[in-house]
C-alpha cells in the first residue's frame, strides 16, 4: 500500500467533506440523545483540515495523520475532538514508512486502544468505540473481500448501537432514554470508514 501525496490528498478530502455534507445528519442525531453539537464540532474539526489540505499532502502520511489529530483537538469542542484527535495522533505515530496491511491494522489497533484511554470506555457504551472496535476486528481479518467485510461492519455496527443504552458520554445522562437512537459518533465514525473505502477502491481500479 503506497501513500503517494496525491491518494494522501483524496484520503483527506474525502473524508472530510464526507463528514461535512453530513453535519445536519450528525446534528439531528445528537440532538436525539445530547446536545445536538456533533455535526457542527465535526464540521469545525474538518473545514480546519481541509484549510490545511497542502500542507497535510506534502507530509509523510504519519506526519499527516498526526497534524490533522491535532488539528481536531485544537478546532473541536466537545467529547469527539479529543477522542478523533488521540485516534488519529496515535495512529499517526503508530505508522511505519512502509505500511503493509499488518503494520496498518497494528497501528490502527494502538490507535483505538488511545481513544478507549482517553475516553475511559469500550464497546458495547454506545459510543464511536462501537463502530471503530469492530472495525479494528474486520481490518485485522484475512477476508478475501477485505473492503466489503470493512464496509459492512462499519454500518451494521453504527445501525447496531440503536438499541444500546448510552453509559459514556452525555448520552449517558439520558439513561434509558438514550435507547432507540443510533450513537451520532458511532455514525460519523462509519461515515469516514465508508469514505476512506470509497478512496482505496477506487485507486484499486
Ligand atoms: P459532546 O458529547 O461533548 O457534545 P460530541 O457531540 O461532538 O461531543 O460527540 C459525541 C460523541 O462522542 C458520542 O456520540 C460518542 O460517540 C462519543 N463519545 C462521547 N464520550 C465518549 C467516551 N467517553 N468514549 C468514547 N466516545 C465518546
Ligand atoms: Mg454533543
Amino acid at each position: 500500500m503506497a501513500f503517494d501525496s496525491d491518494l494522501q490528498r483524496q484520503l483527506i478530502r474525502t473524508v472530510c467533506e464526507r463528514v461535512i455534507a453530513h453535519a445536519e445528519e450528525l446534528v439531528a442525531l445528537d440532538q436525539a440523545i445530547s446536545d445536538g453539537d456533533h455535526g457542527i464540532n465535526m464540521k469545525r474539526g474538518c473545514e480546519a483540515v481541509l484549510a490545511d489540505l497542502d500542507k497535510l499532502a506534502a507530509m509523510p502520511f504519519g506526519e499527516a495523520m498526526k497534524a490533522a489529530g491535532m488539528a481536531l483537538v485544537m478546532k473541536v469542542g466537545g467529547a469527539s475532538g479529543p477522542l478523533y484527535g488521540s485516534l488519529l495522533m496515535s495512529f499517526g505515530k503508530a505508522m511505519p514508512a512502509e505500511p503493509t496491511h499488518e503494520s496498518v491494522a497494528a497501528a490502527f489497533a494502538t490507535a483505538v486502544d488511545a481513544v478507549k484511554a482517553r475516553g475511559k470506555a469500550d464497546a458495547g457504551q454506545k459510543t464511536m468505540l462501537d463502530v471503530l472496535v469492530p472495525v479494528l476486528e474486520a481490518l485485522r481479518s484475512e477476508a478475501e473481500d477485505l473492503s466489503g467485510r470493512i464496509r459492512a461492519t462499519a454500518s451494521a455496527s453504527a445501525e447496531a448501537t440503536v438499541p444500546m443504552k448510552a453509559t459514556r458520554g452525555r448520552a449517558s445522562f439520558l439513561g434509558e432514554r438514550s435507547i432507540g437512537h443510533m450513537d451520532p459518533g458511532a455514525r460519523s465514525s462509519e461515515l469516514m470508514v465508508q469514505a476512506v473505502m470509497d478512496v482505496l477502491e477506487a485507486q484499486k481500479k
